[in-house]
């Protein structure tokens, strides 16, 4: 029987959203009527590309819940899954690390009544935190020293002060108005966590072929997603010193313009340095600064 390469990702759910973009953004693509739950990938791996096409497995993405995903991927039922890294680490399932995806970016944090004072961590010292993260927790309380006692909740932590379940919550935050809304406020992040892409201990050979060209184009969209294109007009004088300033992925594409002593730059930046960079580019006599999205950059 043909091998297939199962993926799961999360059917419903913060992670569900980012997960579909990715696999979309990757130029993958599968109808799925009906909310099926096993889906084949109508265009990949590109079989026109491959001459023994029978040798390839198949893509296949299983939508399941998120917390059942890091025991199948250990247990070797799906070859792939995206996953939270907080549900990572609390299962401490056996798989292996293999890109962090960047999105669905969150804090498991400490957070208490809005009207109780916070003097620090020593407050929690004989107190209940109730959590759907016991053993996170556990070891961050353990690493801080604090006594502290746990409860376990699978869910609504934020409930658990207003009905006299704990004295404060430990649970993921994004925007915090969930927090806010249920009138606590964070005290101490525990964790950072984000969608993770993990894979089974032992993929087989054909299966880790195919991985490696579907981490090429992820890895093709993720950096896209954090660079940008820039052009630009100097004068030749400051080429020098711009070429240092923006490397890009070679070097930098310079021309010439039609008029004398000025060359049009273009590279590739960082979108988190490009505001910095403007600054310095302006200090050596850049002008008419274009910035473009990018939306693959395969090395
Ligand atoms: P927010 O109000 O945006 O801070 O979101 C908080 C609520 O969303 C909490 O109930 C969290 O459990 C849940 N949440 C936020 N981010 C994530 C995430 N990345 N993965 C899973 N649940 C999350």
């Amino acid at each position: 029987m043909k091998p297939v390469l199962k993926l799961a990702i999360q059917r419903k759910g913060r992670l569900s959203e980012g997960s579909l973009e990715l696999l979309r953004d990757c130029g993958i693509t599968f109808s799925r009527s009906n909310g099926k739950l096993k889906v084949f990938c109508d265009n990949f791996p590109l079989q026109i590309l491959f001459l023994r096409d029978d040798d390839i497995p198949p893509l296949q993405i299983l939508f399941l819940r998120d917390d059942d995903i890091p025991a199948i991927v250990a247990g070797s039922v799906a070859d792939l899954g995206i996953v939270g890294r907080n549900l990572l680490v609390e299962s401490r399932a056996e798989v292996q690390p293999v890109r962090d995806l960047g999105f669905a970016r969150c804090r498991l944090a400490v957070a208490v009544e809005k009207t109780r004072s916070w003097a620090g961590l020593d407050d929690l010292e004989g107190k209940w935190i109730a959590t759907s993260h016991p053993r996170i927790l556990a070891d961050f309380l353990e690493r801080r020293g604090v006594d502290a006692r746990i409860r376990r909740i699978a869910g609504s932590v934020e409930i658990a002060p207003a009905i006299g379940m704990a004295e404060a919550v430990c649970d993921l935050v994004s925007s915090g108005s969930t927090l806010l809304s249920n009138g606590l406020r964070e005290v101490e992040t525990v964790f950072q966590s984000s969608a993770q892409l993990v894979a089974t201990p032992e993929l087989p050979a054909q299966k880790s072929e195919l991985l490696e060209r579907l981490l090429l184009r992820i890895q093709a969209v993720l950096r896209a997603r954090t660079h940008k294109y820039i052009l630009l007009n100097a004068p030749e004088a400051a080429l020098e010193e711009i070429c240092r300033l923006l490397p890009g992925m070679k070097s930098p594409t310079v021309s010439r313009l039609n008029q004398p002593g000025w060359v049009s730059v273009q590279s590739v930046v960082k979108e988190e340095e490009f505001w910095e960079m403007v600054d310095r580019l302006h200090e050596m006599g850049a002008e008419g600064i274009l910035v473009l999205g990018l939306e693959k950059m395969v090395f």
